[in-house]
């Protein structure tokens, strides 16, 4: 068994995850494939964050099912492996591997035991004192790296699977951070972006007890860095000197993903949030009077059991409040071992479709607003990629906007010509909701 393939489901602490599992793979001698029927094991790094994610996963599976017999090993990987356990040998039988991500640092272990033969290998304990830190990371992005700073979350929101998924906080050392960061620099990395489910939570276990504005100045001061992104704060632990470290360091990006969830104080503490909607406009606003001009993007849920048509004006008017940059949105989805699930008052399925038409339209028009502001200024990117549809390069502001761009220099990539990795200033010239438009300015002498 040498061949692998893996699909990853969920967030960027899942995407990070399976690069470090690729890279452990790798390390025992095994070669990727990019397609499951030419793989001998195939893994599945699962999402469980709502209901539709995880039915993904068992639809999978069940699709290769027919392909069991023909000697191809199962792995569940991720947080559907560890929320249903030893369940889903008996949901899908032909599973041979079910680890949670607080057991990945036993995952050389478990492969030998895959490798002995045996079928059923399961990694599920949650009380695991180590973060998963692997020299072996293969990263799948050559110019922006993930690094995780804390693994795990201690609070206890009312809807959330991901105590019960990924365990306790866990924080790295800053030495360890700090030095993965330099290497990266070194390698030739200019963007990283620090990972955990609370980042602002963020406590260095050594004894120089940094904290994470701390560490976000220390990662931001490392030579050859240019970007340094976050994700992602919980309002409750998000405190001022973090807004100190993005305005005194310019590799720090000027941008917050700071989900609020909702814009009502019941039902902030009925979600257990710990913060009152007054609390979260307190941030807004330190962010609103920082030097630098902060891009705020959120999550919302709508649907949230006990919310009243009151309830949900006062989430719409804080959207108007705040004018996010951009936002998440999701239906309240019921998850297993969640208090919310012994809530009365759980919403009708139609009308929370009906609440989230009603955020996802207002959010358009406040974000064909905000775009429509940034045309006629030049901003900086960092180009990603190219898109042959539309000929344009694809380049990211420090805001984390998309802004496709045509350079006259360069119109496409070409054999050892291309932009991708580069930084350059680009004159947005169109503005649509979901994104800008414009002409890199390197040759553009009436800009000169
Ligand atoms: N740790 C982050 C936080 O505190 O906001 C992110 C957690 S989760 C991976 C990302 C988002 O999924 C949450 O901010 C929330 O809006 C949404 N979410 C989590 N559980 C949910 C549920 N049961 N139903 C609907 N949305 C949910
Ligand atoms: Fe889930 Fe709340 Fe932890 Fe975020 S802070 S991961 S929403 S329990």
């Amino acid at each position: 068994m040498k061949t692998f393939y893996i699909e990853t489901f969920g967030c960027q602490m899942n995407a990070h995850d399976s690069e470090k599992v690729v890279g452990t793979l790798l390390e025992k001698g095994y070669s990727q494939v990019e397609r499951a029927e030419e793989a001998e094991l195939v893994l599945y790094n699962t999402c469980s964050i709502r209901d539709k994610a995880e039915q993904k996963v068992f639809h999978r599976l069940q699709q290769f099912k027919r392909d069991a017999g023909a000697g191809k090993v199962f792995g569940v990987l991720g947080c559907v492996a560890q929320q249903e356990g030893e369940r889903i040998f008996e949901k899908a039988p032909h599973v041979s591997l079910v680890a949670g991500s607080a057991s990945y640092t036993r995952l050389p272990e478990l492969l030998v035991q895959l490798e002995a033969g045996n079928r059923r290998v399961t990694g599920l304990d949650l009380n695991t004192d180590l973060a998963f830190d692997t020299p072996h990371t293969r990263r799948d992005n050559p110019h922006r790296a993930y690094i995780t700073i804390i693994e795990g979350c201690d609070k206890s929101c009312a809807y959330c699977v991901v105590p019960f998924t990924r365990g306790p906080e866990r924080s790295r050392t800053s030495e360890s951070v700090l030095r993965e960061a330099s290497e990266l620099a070194r390698m030739g990395y200019t963007e990283v972006q620090l990972l955990g489910q609370n980042v602002n939570s963020y406590r260095d276990p050594s004894p120089s007890g940094w904290d994470f504005a701390q560490l976000l100045a220390g990662v931001g001061d490392i030579e050859g860095m240019r970007r340094v992104r976050f994700t992602t704060s919980h309002p409750r632990d998000f405190v001022k000197g973090i807004i100190d470290a993005i305005d005194s360091s310019p590799s720090l990006c000027n941008h917050v993903h700071l989900p609020v969830q909702s814009g009502s104080t019941k039902i902030l503490t009925a979600m257990d949030r710990q913060y009152t909607r007054d609390e979260y406009m307190r941030r807004i606003e330190w962010m609103k009077n920082a030097r630098r001009e902060i891009a705020i993007t959120t999550d919302i849920i709508v649907g949230f059991p006990g919310e009243t048509d009151q309830d949900f004006e006062q989430t719409l008017d804080l959207l108007d409040q705040v004018e996010f940059e951009s936002m998440y949105v999701f239906k309240y989805s019921k998850r297993p071992n969640t208090a919310a699930l012994q809530y009365d008052d759980h919403i009708p399925e139609e009308e929370k479709t009906r609440r989230l038409l009603i955020v996802q339209e207002k959010q358009r028009a406040i974000q064909i607003r905000r775009n429509a502001e940034y045309v006629g200024r030049v901003e900086e990117v960092h180009v990603e990629g190219y898109n042959k549809a539309t000929s344009q390069w694809i380049g990211r502001t420090t805001q984390h906007k998309t802004l496709n761009f045509i350079d006259a220099d360069v119109r496409e990539p070409q054999e050892g010509r291309t932009l991708v990795g580069k930084y350059l200033d680009v004159l947005v010239t169109r503005a649509s909701p979901n994104s800008l438009a414009g002409e890199s300015i390197a040759t553009r002498p009436v800009l000169q």
